[in-house]
């Protein structure tokens, strides 16, 4: 296997948090942001300090040709990708009925269409290989509906079922592909989408007695890369929230 990773939308929140962690299991890392340069930049110096091999490519995971010229500066700086962790994403937390055609052509296009973009940058290699590893963001309303979310929604269960029916296709090509279902982790989506009392009160719906942490989806994460037979799954990672 490559030991060389892509992550989407990794300048920031849970992206950067399996940068990270992949750093430290000894990956080569492509930290991919849409506008946050300096802190994709900062991101990569840090990781490079610690000795990881890394690059930054700004790239709109929604526009074919933005995937397909970092997946070639990738492979040109670090080698053959071994992982894709397709974790960039958009959250839209509106009533269905005021959410327009844009705004809902915008979350498919970002949060299902950046998938199937960089599954399609990735495979030709895994497949030349004959292995590779697809990690995909869901949700945990990838597998439950949530009032104020049909957007996101929506487009967190078509993740989920492309994971499951690519995992299928591929498993004879040893390519593994999973997702993971985070509930409510503290980055800035959620300081987006709540304010602190609309948290607080949230807070008192959490089993565990806390939200989670970018950290605790990268300690997933890394489980994932490394469970060899495991495939098809949809882990979700929410202290309980929804069981
Ligand atoms: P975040 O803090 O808002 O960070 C989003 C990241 O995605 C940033 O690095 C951003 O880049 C990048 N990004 C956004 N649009 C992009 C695009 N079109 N092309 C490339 N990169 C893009 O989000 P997060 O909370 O870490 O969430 C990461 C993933 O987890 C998302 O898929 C989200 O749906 C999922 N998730 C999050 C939660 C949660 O509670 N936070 C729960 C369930 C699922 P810039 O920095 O350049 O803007």
């Amino acid at each position: 296997m490559y030991k060389n990773a892509v992550v989407t939308g990794s300048s920031r929140g849970i992206g950067a948090a399996i940068a990270e962690a992949l750093a430290k299991d000894g990956w080569g890392v492509c930290i991919n942001y849409i506008e946050q340069q300096e802190k994709a930049e900062a991101l990569v110096q840090k990781l490079r300090a610690q000795g990881c091999r890394c690059i930054c490519v700004k790239a709109d995971v929604s526009v074919k040709e933005e995937v397909d010229r970092m997946f070639a500066l990738a492979q040109c700086e670090l080698g053959e990708i071994g992982l894709l962790v397709n974790n960039a994403g958009i959250s839209c937390h509106l009533q269905f009925q005021d959410t327009t055609a844009d705004i809902w052509k915008r979350v498919m296009d970002v949060n299902l269409g950046g998938c199937y973009n960089c599954i399609q940058a990735a495979l030709p290699s895994m497949l030349h290989e004959h292995e590779g590893i697809i990690v995909n963001m869901a949700s945990i309303w990838g597998l439950h509906g949530g009032s104020c979310e049909s957007a996101y929604t929506a487009s967190k269960h078509a993740v989920v079922g492309l994971t499951r029916s690519l995992s299928a296709e591929l498993a004879p090509s040893h390519i593994r592909v999973n997702a993971i279902a985070p509930g409510v982790i503290r980055t800035d989506m959620m300081a987006q989408e709540l304010d602190e009392e609309q948290l607080e009160e949230l807070m008192g719906e959490m089993p565990l007695e806390r939200f989670g942490t970018p950290e605790d989806v990268a300690q997933t994460l890394m489980y994932l890369v490394k469970a060899e037979y495991v495939t098809g799954q949809v882990i979700k990672i929410d202290g309980g929230f929804m069981i």
